[in-house]
């Protein structure tokens, strides 16, 4: 019983931090969208977050996700957030309503493919890498165009808009301009392909409300809500 009144709690702080920050910016709350993100986490964290209205739920890995999906109400939109590899994305098209992680036209190619016919199409963000870091997931900007209209040519599909990681910096400030960059990125990239790209799924625990301040639509929130992670494999 208290870890279900904690994650209330963190819960509804979060929503308020959100509206807060909307606020600030000028912006309508109702179009920020809080995806609660299970990773690592038991089961009974996504039921108990559920349990709390949350419809939106994320995970990284797919092969975690399906146990999970498996275990909940078949009234939650999955989101895929971490990178996927070309041997699951079989497993991934038919388990998730929106990947987050799309980074490249192959896997794009794949999920298409994949998604089967009698659900609607998926819908997909095209990660952007827009901190330099060796390593990190995403598309480099320069490639980002490309990835997207490989995603518009692809029946099973629906593009939604960007995605993208801020560089682990100590003060949530040191991420705005990552986020004003994906936000540029996004108003240009419509512009080139003339469609609407509303989405922009930037903000996870430590940065969200600098991300809402910059247009964030989804925000990804893990350890804001559920503590901290224990570490893989623990
Ligand atoms: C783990 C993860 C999150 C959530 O991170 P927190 O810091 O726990 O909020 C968000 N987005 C992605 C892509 C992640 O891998």
């Amino acid at each position: 019983v208290p870890v279900q009144t904690d994650l209330a709690v963190r819960l509804d702080a979060a929503r308020d931090r959100i509206a807060t920050a909307a606020q600030r910016a000028g912006r309508d709350p109702a179009a920020v969208r809080l995806v609660a993100v299970t990773k690592t986490f038991a089961v009974a964290a996504a039921q108990a977050v559920h349990d709390l209205g949350v419809r939106d739920i994320g995970e990284s890995r797919v092969q975690e996700a399906a146990l999970k999906v498996a275990e909940l109400p078949g009234d939650v939109r999955w989101h895929l957030i971490g990178h996927l590899q070309t041997n699951k994305v079989s497993r991934a098209a038919p388990l998730f309503a929106v990947v987050h992680s799309v980074d490249s036209d192959r896997i794009a190619a794949g999920l298409s493919a994949r998604r089967p016919e009698d659900m609607p199409a998926l819908e997909v963000l095209v990660e952007a890498e827009l901190t330099g870091i060796a390593g990190h997931t995403g598309v480099a900007v320069e490639a980002v165009e490309a990835v997207a209209r490989a995603v518009l040519e692809l029946p099973r599909l629906r593009l939604r808009g960007l995605m993208t990681m801020a560089p682990p910096v100590p003060e949530p400030e040191q991420a705005r301009p990552t986020f004003a960059r994906l936000r540029e990125l996004r108003d240009d990239l419509q512009q080139r392909l003339g469609v609407a790209l509303p989405e922009l799924s930037m903000g996870m625990s430590n940065d969200y409300e600098v991300a809402v301040e910059e247009g964030a639509t989804i925000v990804r929130l893990g350890r804001a809500l559920f503590g901290e992670r224990p570490p893989r494999g623990a």
